[in-house]
């Protein structure tokens, strides 16, 4: 089966592994080194898309302006309604609608492409309210941005409002892949509007579209059950029988389907599961050499290593092994599996395959998991492999080639491997031809799909493979076209983060990958940790978290992958065993200190062919943005921050720390220092109030009496001391002393890695103190762990734990940005025309212009923790109120410098009067109407994240990390 076009290829291609079709690294003529110039062209193929390698930090400015341009267009064409609006109609009726949307949209874009809130305010309102929201993009890419994503979609869709969904929703013919994607983005996929969908290898989204064929295709046939013999479980039965020839044909290039069989599976698990379930080692066993062995490759993911077990229980001994001993386990009988592609670093492993199925024993079977290799990008053509360099056996689960549906996978199961497979012993429903209920007479079935389908098959699971074939044809067209669509993302994100460095020169990232790739071709994943300009390793936690808030989805953690985890990241089996018994034995949850600059886990991020260079410019952007240190190069500042010239200036003009969760604030005196730390102002929320039935915090929103608790800290005499509103309670909490805490009063705490579980204070005072005003039996409690843990740490900035999850370290809002709600609520509140004014009791202030006094009853609501105030010498722009929104840094005082970590979502929280603990619905209802993003959201107010690392220069020790009132703050 050698064909005359494979002989074309050069074979032995290092720098490529793939097996799509045509692809040089899998080309059967053995020997011929690759050239120079093959190389490099099919190099140049690949980076169609990519800018090249631009030097350094300019690559990640413009990253960062067109990742800010394409939100704003993806914001314009998105409404939050439609999406769940979207789930009511049927497909004909989702289409038409979203057709009428997009051109309404498309209209009000033309006026108002650079606006960003839904709700605008009238004419009159000053641009400046929202007219900087994008700040920090560069005005030229989003109009280019707009324009493209309005070119790709076909003008004529205007005139086809009640068209067929086929014909509404398809892509131009002659369009480009990341044409045809850009289309699928904006039109079908809802889910993706402002996510940055990076973990495409763990599951990879999928649009709309191939739900709503399949959705169509399974609703509009008879089907039944294919053990049943009536004309539909028949029809049943042949499109099963098509569908899987179909996968033979079509994933695997397998020409004679006579050759192999493909057994319909739960996933890839499972299809490992059965492999060690039926395999009859006695088989594989011969005089000449009577011990079989199961050997797996060093990078296997976890289900692979568990066959190990399985294999023990057979009397088979297991081994592991790495690529430079390979030879050695082809010699032996048994069982070799290996993963085609590294589920954690993405390394493929197809020059390793084809060895040790060349080199293997008689009685030898290669085992190869092809997971993480196949998506919708990727395909295992045998075509393009000799015969004899074919695997034995295939797992892989189809929700990872296609994104739907889970809970169907294969195993592909070469003929002459067939025999091997007879270990199986249960046979019952479906993989019985004959079968007495009264003495053990049981005959299997005997094809041989039949006998390892137990049950009755995932019927509208393989249909939707089937449907999945096409749709992924017809919106994306063929597999190369695919493939390179997305190597070529992948080398972009690859050299922009490699060339992201520190002003000192030091690379920001440390990617779990050969340098120079000479080794062996990689799939679209990139694993890596980050490095401080210090060299030290940033917490992959603390990544992960800020990634989290700023909507981008990655993996952290050890990619059950425990081959990466010894050897890449280096941990040692004796430290993970410790971390078990400590307690952190979960996949992802080593948050254990680094030591010796050893990453406890990793950031995974991975690539589909839905993915946009916007993604990989977010992703970038994002790293440049929280971890890149521009110091002590300040001319790379300019470089690295888009449009450095937009600066803003402010006062601090107040801080608050809020000691207890949800409860009132202490706002600092003018001249006190404050301390900050990684987590937050120093003592910020590091107490509870807890429910004592459930161990849960209470929160404001359920309790609004809260805000009546007083918590102060004294500095001097070292104590919380709580006061409770229009009472005479007082209660004093020494802040050293741990013992007041008890570790059992709370619930049976579950220990797995870092799960913080607070501690309650015993003093029964305290407890019917506040149990007796909340009206719930409950009483305060303090972190158990966390702190003490992390100060362990040598520097600050190896960790920023946040004591309670769901909240960001630092608000802050702009006393501009609440006088402007304050005018709102007053106007409502006069004008009576608006339901406002309907709601109970709530009067503000009775003139009509807003003052100080306006600003200073509203400003609590918003529970910040800095209060800044334009400075007198601003000009206009820099007054208005919501000059704060699209800013990205603010560097407080000359030396603290925070990155933005998103706008603050409000909820009815800020309906409680922080003096009363009464609820006053006006100020969301306001807020809602004014402050609303494309989203749906109400924001109001911008998270920070605190980044010692960045500082310019180095303070005095003692002043280093302290903030008080009347600080300068300048946002960029
Ligand atoms: C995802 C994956 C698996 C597990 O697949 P399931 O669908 O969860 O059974 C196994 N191996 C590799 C390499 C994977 O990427």
């Amino acid at each position: 089966m050698v064909s005359a076009q494979r002989s074309k290829n050069i074979q032995g291609s290092a720098k490529s592994e793939d097996v799509g079709g045509g692809d040089p690294g899998l080309d059967a003529r053995r020997g011929a080194p690759i050239s120079t110039t093959h190389r490099q062209a099919s190099f140049a193929n690949m980076s169609v898309h990519s800018t090249s390698s631009a030097p350094s930090a300019s690559v990640s400015m413009t990253m960062g302006s067109s990742t800010v341009a394409i939100g704003a267009a993806t914001l314009c064409i998105a409404s939050p309604y439609l999406s769940s609006l979207l789930g009511l109609l049927t497909a004909a009726q989702r289409v038409a609608l979203a057709v009428a949307i997009y051109l309404a949209l498309c209209a009000r874009s033309q006026h108002r492409s650079s606006k960003r809130f839904q709700v605008q305010p009238p004419a009159s309102e000053d641009r400046g309210s929202h007219g900087h929201s994008e700040a920090t993009a560069d005005p030229d890419l989003r109009t280019e941005h707009l324009s493209r994503t309005r070119s790709s979609r076909p003008s004529t869709s205007a005139a086809k409002v009640s068209a067929t969904p086929q014909q509404a929703a398809a892509p131009p013919k002659d369009s480009t892949v990341a044409e045809k994607v850009d289309f699928v983005r904006s039109q079908q996929c809802p889910q993706l509007v402002d996510a940055c969908y990076l973990d495409a290898a763990a599951a990879p989204p999928f649009p709309t579209g191939l739900v709503q064929a399949v959705a169509e295709d399974v609703s509009s046939r008879l089907l039944s059950n294919p053990h049943s013999k009536s004309p539909s479980a028949i029809a049943t039965a042949d499109h099963i029988t098509a569908t899987r020839m179909r996968v033979m044909h079509e994933l695997f290039g397998i020409r004679d389907t006579h050759d192999w069989h493909l057994v319909f599976t739960a996933g890839t698990t499972a299809s490992l599961k059965l492999v060690a379930e039926c395999i009859d080692w006695a088989s594989l066993q011969s005089p000449s050499d009577p011990h079989a062995r199961f050997s797996y490759l060093r990078q296997s993911h976890t289900s692979v290593v568990g066959i190990r077990d399985l294999a023990a229980r057979a009397g088979v001994s297991s081994s592991i092994f790495s690529e430079e001993d390979a030879d050695v386990v082809a010699g032996h009988a048994g069982l070799v599996a290996l993963p085609l592609q590294c589920n954690a670093t993405g390394r493929r492993f197809c020059d390793l395959m084809k060895r040790l199925c060349r080199t293997k024993a008689d009685r030898s079977l290669v085992l190869l998991d092809a997971a993480s290799y196949l998506s919708s990008s990727s395909r295992l053509d045998f075509s393009q492999l000799n015969e004899d360099e074919r695997p034995d056996m295939v797992a892989f689960s189809f929700y990872k080639i296609f994104g739907y549906p889970t809970g169907i996978g294969g195993l592909l199961v070469k003929a002459s491997a067939a025999p091997h497979l007879g270990g199986k012993t249960y046979f019952g429903g479906g993989t019985v031809d004959a079968i007495l209920a009264e003495s053990a007479w049981t005959k299997p079935r005997r094809e041989f799909e039949a006998r390892f389908e137990d049950g009755t098959v995932n019927v509208h699971g393989i249909l939707a493979v089937n449907k999945a074939l096409d749709y992924y044809a017809q919106s994306f067209g063929a597999w190369d076209a695919r493939r390179e669509y997305v190597a070529g993302l992948s080398d972009k994100l690859v050299s922009a983060l490699r060339s992201l460095r520190h002003g000192n020169g030091n690379a920001v990232v440390r990617m779990y990958r050969d340098a120079d790739g000479s080794a062996g071709g990689y799939g679209p994943i990139v694993n890596f940790n980050l490095i401080t300009a210090t060299g030290m390793m940033v917490p992959p936690q603390e990544v992960d978290r800020l990634a989290s808030i700023s909507n981008i989805h990655v993996r952290m953690g050890r990619h059950c992958n425990p081959g990466f985890v010894t050897t890449h990241l280096g941990i040692p089996a004796s430290r993970l065993k410790q971390e078990y018994a400590e307690g952190a034995g979960c996949d992802d949850a080593g948050d254990a200190a680094l030591e010796g600059g050893l990453a406890s886990a990793s950031v995974r991020a991975s690539l589909c062919l839905l993915n946009t260079e916007e993604d990989v410019e977010r992703l970038v952007g994002f790293v440049a943005r929280f971890f890149l240190s521009t110091h002590p190069a300040p001319t790379l500042t300019a470089r690295v921050q888009p449009e450095a010239g937009l600066q803003r200036r402010f006062e601090l003009a107040s801080i608050t720390v809020y000691p207890i969760k949800s409860c009132a604030g202490q706002e600092l005196a003018r001249g006190e220092a404050w301390q900050l730390t990684p987590h937050g102002l120093q003592f910020d929320r590091e107490w509870i109030v807890m429910n004592l039935a459930n161990g849960k915090t209470l929160s404001q929103k359920r309790f609004p009496k809260m805000a009546l608790i007083r918590p102060r800290i004294d500095t001097l005499t070292r104590q919380l001391i709580i006061t409770i509103a229009g009472t005479s309670s007082r209660f004093a909490v020494p802040l050293d002393d741990g013992d007041q805490y008890s570790d059992s009063q709370g619930q049976a705490t579950q220990v797995c890695g870092a799960e913080i579980w607070p501690r309650a204070h015993t003093s029964r005072a305290l407890r019917s103190m506040l149990s007796e005003l909340l009206g719930v039996s409950c009483t305060l409690a303090r972190q158990a762990s966390g702190i003490s843990r992390h100060s362990k740490l040598p520097t600050a900035t190896s960790k920023v734990p946040l004591i309670f999850s769901n909240e960001s370290p630092f608000l802050l809002i702009n006393s501009a940005s609440v006088a402007r709600v304050s005018e709102w609520m007053q106007a409502a509140t006069h004008t009576g025309t608006e339901d406002l004014a309907s709601d109970s009791g709530y009067s503000s202030a009775s003139h009509s212009k807003t003052d100080s006094t306006a600003v200073s009853a509203q400003a609590p609501s918003f529970r910040a923790n800095f209060m800044v105030t334009p400075r007198a010498s601003a000009d206009d722009e820099g007054r208005v109120a919501f000059a704060e929104d699209g800013m990205s840094r603010f560097v407080l005082g000359g030396r603290h410098v925070f990155g933005v970590l998103g706008e603050c979502r409000r909820c009815q929280m800020v309906c409680v009067d922080q003096k009363t603990g009464e609820v006053k619905p006006q100020t969301l209802k306001t807020l809602a109407k004014w402050r609303r993003n494309a989203r749906g959201r109400i924001i109001f107010g911008s998270h920070l994240a605190w980044l010692p690392d960045l500082a310019p220069s180095a303070a005095a020790p003692d002043e280093a990390s302290q903030v008080w009132v009347g600080m300068d703050v300048v946002a960029s």
